[in-house]
């Protein structure tokens, strides 16, 4: 698992519970997502009806799965949590949309992963709060409604273009969650450290926000780490002087790349002369899934200018070859 991943690992799953915020309130940046939020519940609450559905999307820990928590505390309603690939059979969904409470949210991550049979049971339950069953089989069978109550679906993904457009157009509110800002991620590391009940200085804070990739989760887990490197080498403070050798001891550098950035760009450098390459050949040279590249690599280095996507392929800009201490030859390209 690379440390600076945005994608949940088991470590994760178990620490991230206790650090979730529960109330708008606590949900530290994403200021126009939260606006808006607030006043779509605001109204669902004023008419005493179920929220529209919401799709969440964006790239992963940046925190869709803590959001749609949130919306159910605010609504003061259950929420049941499942997501595309766990949902196999048209039957799974039936029990679980048939066991919802009125007003309740349910949340389905990697939404995009449903199948096809699936998203059409989920089209009348969706529209119409109904769900068509069919019984009996051959010239017998028939289809009989049942009634379902009005609930909330909070769909998460991290690819909004792989929704099928019938699935799309259900959500009445659609929500870009971006990278997180500096100041951001500062707050988000002060306020988990005091979770944690560990004392950070403020450069210290920041050194930390500075390398989590715009990313929360990222944020926490290095936290983590550079907290246990206070304990184990410090007196438990964490210090900026701290923070910096255990990030560096991490090999996470000062925009928060990995070896594997690193190796990337490297490729794109060194190999085929910054670019511009096609994501399947480069996604061979460095013996990596091309939607790896595209969902987890690629983001964030696009966010801080280091890759761009050109009609011929992808190019590694000027930044990058500084970054990597190689010279970039203006008049060559
Ligand atoms: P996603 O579902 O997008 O992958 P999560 O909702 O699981 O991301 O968020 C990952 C972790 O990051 C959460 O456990 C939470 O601790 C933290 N987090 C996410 N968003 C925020 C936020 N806006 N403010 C504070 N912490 C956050």
């Amino acid at each position: 698992d690379r440390i600076v991943s945005g994608e949940a690992n088991e470590l994760d799953r178990q620490f991230e519970l206790s650090l979730r915020p529960q109330r708008l309130s606590q949900y530290i940046g994403q200021h126009r997502v939260k606006e808006n939020l607030k006043i779509f519940i605001e109204a669902a609450k004023l008419r005493q009806e179920s929220l529209d559905h919401v799709l969440l999307y964006g790239p992963p820990g940046l925190g869709k799965t803590t959001l749609a928590n949130v919306i159910a505390n605010e609504l003061g309603v259950n929420i049941r949590l499942t997501s595309g690939p766990a949902i196999e059979r048209p039957g799974d969904l039936a029990a679980i949309l048939n066991a919802l409470e009125p007003g309740d949210v349910l949340f389905i991550d990697e939404i995009h992963r449903l199948s096809r049979t699936i998203e059409e049971v989920l089209y009348p339950a969706m529209e119409d709060f109904c769900l068509d069953i069919v019984v009996g089989k051959g010239p017998e069978a028939r289809s009989i409604r049942l009634d379902l109550p009005p609930f909330t679906l909070v769909g998460a993904t991290t690819r909004a273009g792989s929704l099928s457009a019938p699935l799309r157009d259900r959500f009445g509110v659609l929500l870009r969650l971006d990278f997180y800002d500096e100041a951001s991620l500062i707050e988000i590391v002060k306020r988990s450290s005091k979770l944690f009940e560990v004392e950070i200085d403020d450069e210290a804070a920041q050194e930390i926000a500075k390398r989590s990739r715009g990313t929360p989760r990222i944020a926490n887990r290095l936290l983590k780490r550079v907290r246990d490197y206070a304990q184990v080498i410090g007196d438990g403070t964490i210090t900026v002087a701290i923070a910096k050798q255990a990030l560096e001891l991490l090999q996470v550098d000062r925009f928060g790349l990995d070896q594997i950035d690193h190796q990337l760009l490297e490729c794109m450098i060194l190999q085929f002369n910054g670019g511009p390459v096609g994501l399947d050949t480069l996604a061979a040279s460095i013996g990596e899934e091309r939607i790896t590249i595209e969902d987890v690599y690629e983001p964030y280095l696009m966010q801080i200018g280091f890759i761009q996507r050109t009609p011929r392929g992808r190019v590694a800009t000027k930044l990058a070859y500084e970054h990597l201490g190689y010279t970039y030859n203006d008049e060559i390209k």
